[in-house]
């Protein structure tokens, strides 16, 4: 089991850095959030573990000591800078090698691949969170909230998304993450070899309301009415289904 430790800066009375109408507390916490659900929904083997997951004050000691207890295997604390620059960076605590240079670069390169920042390049700075966490430790600066450019990047929501993505790709690379096989539950009402059969039964859900496909597979002609990764759901549709007169069968896939 690998242990994340996630660190959303600042919070509560600490707003971090402001401008342009975003406080720096908000969307590290989004992005922290964000990412422990990519790591915890999609990879096996993996513990989160977040030094807040609301709106509310923690010490940059109380942080550090949270992660140090835990025993975390990794110290990742997300920033927003300030300071009227443009772009993303990285930090480890001076003088540090692999492998938490190692995990720096990794991390670093994937969260460029998929952010559209400009590079401002891997530093060190004898921060807190990177001199007390007594793991490897990497702090990320995500653009600068007081420029406006970056700032219009940050309000979207599918941008912190992606900054939280490419974070979850670096440290899946770095600590040999892997990806949790996708069960779907599909919901079924019929399997046809005539392939006008499956379409009349398509139509006729589709008058319901049921939102039908026709897939061929295994050589017959099946009429699929939903695919979902919560059990719980496709059994509602499938009881919705035999309300309204459906033969249904719910089949993992
Ligand atoms: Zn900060």
């Amino acid at each position: 089991m690998v242990k994340i430790f996630i660190d959303p800066g600042h919070g509560g009375a600490d707003s971090g850095a402001t401008g342009n109408g975003l406080q720096e507390k908000n969307l590290t916490l989004k992005i922290a959030t964000t990412l422990r659900d990519i790591l915890v929904n999609e990879y096996e083997g993996v513990a989160v573990k977040l030094s807040r997951s609301s709106d509310e004050t923690v010490s940059l000691e109380e942080r550090t000591d949270a992660a140090n207890n835990w025993d975390a295997d990794y110290y990742l604390s997300i920033h927003i800078n300030a300071g009227s620059g443009t772009g993303f960076e990285s930090y480890i605590y001076p003088g540090v090698g692999a492998p938490t240079t190692t995990y720096r670069d990794i991390i670093h390169n994937e969260v460029l691949k998929v952010v559209d920042f400009a590079n401002r390049g891997q530093k060190s700075a004898n921060f807190h969170v990177l001199r007390e966490s007594s793991m490897p430790a990497l702090l990320t600066e995500n653009g600068f909230i007081d420029t406006s450019s970056d700032a219009a990047k940050l309000k979207n929501a599918s941008f912190l998304t992606s900054i939280a993505r490419g974070h979850a790709n670096g440290l899946a690379i770095a600590f040999h993450l892997t990806k949790k096989t996708t069960v779907l539950y599909k919901v079924q009402i019929g399997a046809f070899s005539k392939k006008s059969n499956a379409d009349d039964l398509a139509a006729e859900a589709k008058s319901k309301g049921f939102d039908a496909l026709v897939i061929l597979k295994d050589g017959l002609y099946k009429v699929q009415i939903g695919a979902f990764s919560s059990k719980e759901n496709a059994d509602d549709l499938a009881e919705k289904a035999k309300r309204a007169g459906f033969n249904v069968i719910v089949y993992q896939e």
